[in-house]
């Protein structure tokens, strides 16, 4: 957050605070190896970044939806384990097979398509078989379940396939006691035990972040921690409450200063007008970079500027917004936080999320564009 950088709008991503994010979630789950989830660019982070330094940190594997996303972890190098979970139907898995990427498999089709790219690639897929426990999302029926393992046992036996896991995801881990984490707990590990039963030696994994950090009982061999990576508290303690870092600063450099006079509409539709003579200040950044239109709406959103929280004034437009700085000098160029780890007095993504009724993965993953630069 210090000195002007040369570009318009960045996205400045700590990954010191990422390592510090990983060593609590290891120190939470001492008996488990932790899964980084960096699916959907690490939650707008950067997903080759934050892998890299989870893996610094400690996390023995990484976790994605797509296998383009697996794709890009290899491209960059990354050599660790690294699980994909969300395919389509004529996805073509040999690549993701040759690149020793484990893939998710929630039904006999998609093991059919994932063992012939097996065939292909010369070399056994190595396969985490997903039961829906209870979320009904992704992951095998059930009533579906001892078919896909007959399945998948055969293909082990035929040299097609090891059963790397049986994985599952959680509905209600943000309410620690909610009674459903330990029903699916219990679906989870009957699923487990009749893969067990029939010779396959697969490893459990169930908890996100909430539950890595508040359900030590559902941690099995593997935790997959997404937002608290990102220094995001799951269960939404405020940043001084919380062991997490928060681990991006979205700010930009003000693109205008102007003194305007009393009584001028400001931005489209003139929802506010300058009540005296004022100073305002112009920022290039808007809701095609990931500062939601509705932000502005209730005339709450606020940035960081010459040390001061300052309100963002009338509405959020594509490319700008308007501070008020009121008789505050304040300097062409000069940075502005529009949301960060809190510690200097500027909003948090967790503000932002509070007053746009969503959470903070939201407003992190919707920064994006090719206007807003990732400083890492
Ligand atoms: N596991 C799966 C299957 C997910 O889809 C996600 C993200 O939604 C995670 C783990 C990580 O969840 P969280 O970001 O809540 O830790």
């Amino acid at each position: 957050v210090d000195p002007p950088g040369g570009a318009r709008a960045e996205a400045v991503v700590d990954l010191d605070a990422v390592r510090h994010n990983v060593g609590v979630l290891r120190a939470s789950a001492p008996g488990a190896g932790v899964m980084a989830v960096v699916k959907a660019d690490g939650y707008g982070h950067g997903a080759v970044p934050v892998g890299r330094a989870a893996i610094e940190a400690g996390a023995a594997w990484l976790g994605v939806c797509t296998l383009e996303e697996a794709m890009e972890l290899r491209q960059a190098g990354i050599t660790a384990p690294v699980l994909s979970w969300l395919h389509l139907p004529d996805d073509d898995f040999t690549g993701a097979v040759a690149a020793d990427v484990d893939l998710s498999v929630s039904s006999r089709s998609h093991l059919a398509a994932v063992l012939a790219g097996a065939r292909r690639a010369g070399r056994p897929a190595r396969v985490h078989l997903k039961i829906d426990t209870g979320l009904s999302r992704n992951g095998a029926q059930p009533a579906e379940w001892a078919d896909l393992l007959d399945d998948a046992t055969k293909a082990a036996a035929d040299g097609l396939a090891e059963v790397v896991a049986v994985w599952s995801h959680l509905a209600y881990a943000d309410v620690p006691h909610h009674p459903t984490i330990d029903r699916q707990a219990a679906r989870l590990t009957v699923a487990w035990q009749e893969a067990v039963d029939r010779g396959l030696n697969p490893i459990r994994h169930l908890a996100n972040s909430a539950a890595t950090l508040s359900r030590p009982d559902v941690h099995f061999d593997l935790v997959r921690p997404g937002i608290a990576v990102y220094g995001l508290d799951p269960m939404d303690r405020p940043p001084a409450e919380s062991p997490l870092r928060p681990a991006m600063t979205l700010r930009c450099r003000v693109a205008l200063v102007k003194r305007v006079p009393a009584g001028e509409g400001v931005s489209y539709g003139h929802e506010w007008t300058t009540p005296r003579e004022t100073t305002l200040a112009l920022l290039p950044l808007g809701y095609a970079d990931g500062v939601p239109r509705r932000l502005g709406f209730n005339g709450r959103m606020r940035v960081l500027l010459g040390g001061v929280v300052r309100p963002v004034v009338g509405r959020v437009s594509m490319d700008q917004v308007v501070v008020d700085c009121g008789d505050d000098a304040v300097q062409e160029g000069e940075l502005a936080v529009l949301f960060g780890p809190g510690d200097r007095g500027e909003p948090t993504a967790q503000d932002w999320a509070d007053e746009l009724g969503t959470i903070h993965y939201e407003v992190v993953t919707g920064v994006r564009g090719r206007r807003v630069v990732r400083t890492v």
